[in-house]
């Protein structure tokens, strides 16, 4: 569970996270959707450990891991990543890519890797490099990565932007399968209003920093809180 209570950061003296809190459970996904420079990727980096808010609290599974003055590192605090540049290791097969964050031993590693390489449908890759595999394809391997060490929580940036327009939407759904099978919390960053309606369990919008309305994508596509939040879902496809 991802507890982010009062979040604040200011750059050059302009709040560019502004007073954000947000609650997401295990199995569930929301959506941080807005426009660009809204401070979307800003709080992921801050709830990932690398930069630092300067107001507020973060808590995963109920415990404390940074506030403003103390911080647990980033590599302690169960917590997967998935940017949009999902980069693999070029040089390390598939197998390799995948139990790379994972700890303990050898068959322990190799039982896990072909448990995720199952549920993103690629076990017949795993000998494979990621030059060998199409841009989809290395996406998946990069969620099994991701979720490999058992994180509590995902933290994805834009994670399909790379991604070819007709294989986005059932990328979306099997990464939706995997995340929910790995009863992960999953915090998703999208400017996309379509991503969020099709992904998330609940949406906050955020605008200028601030989350301006938060709730079921439903009920927020049906009562946008302005003119602008009504705006920014009219253009859906
Ligand atoms: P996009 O959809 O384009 O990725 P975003 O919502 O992720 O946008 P952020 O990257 O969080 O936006 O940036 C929010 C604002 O903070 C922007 O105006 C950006 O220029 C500013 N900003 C981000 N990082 C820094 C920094 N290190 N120093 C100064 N300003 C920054
Ligand atoms: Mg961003």
């Amino acid at each position: 569970r991802l507890e982010i209570r009062n979040i604040t950061r200011v750059f050059e003296g302009r709040e560019v996270v502004s007073d954000v809190s947000l609650t997401v459970m295990p199995g569930q996904v929301t959506c941080l959707l807005g426009p660009s420079g809204c401070g979307k990727s800003t709080t992921l980096r801050i709830i990932a450990g690398v930069d630092m808010q300067d107001t507020g609290e973060i808590y995963v599974d109920g415990n404390l891991v940074c506030d403003t003055q103390f911080r647990v590192p980033p590599e302690r605090r169960s917590i997967g990543l998935m940017f949009q540049d999902f980069a693999l290791f070029p040089h390390l097969s598939v197998e390799d890519n995948v139990a790379f964050g994972i700890k303990g031993d050898k068959s322990n590693k190799r039982a896990r890797v072909r448990e995720l390489l199952e549920k993103v449908d690629l076990l017949r890759a795993i000998d494979k490099y990621p030059h060998e595999l199409s841009g989809g394809e290395q996406q998946r391997i990069a969620l099994a990565r991701a979720l490999a060490p058992r994180p509590s929580i995902m933290l994805m940036d834009e994670p399909f932007s790379g991604l070819d327009e007709r294989l986005k939407d059932d990328i979306r759904d099997s990464t939706l399968d995997v995340l929910k099978a790995e009863n992960t919390a999953v915090l998703l960053v999208t400017h996309e209003p379509h991503e969020a309606m099709r992904m998330a369990d609940e949406i906050a919008l955020m605008r200028d920093g601030k989350i301006v309305q938060q709730g079921a994508p439903y009920n927020i596509y049906n009562a946008p809180v302005d003119r602008q939040a009504a705006a920014f879902f009219s253009d859906i496809n």
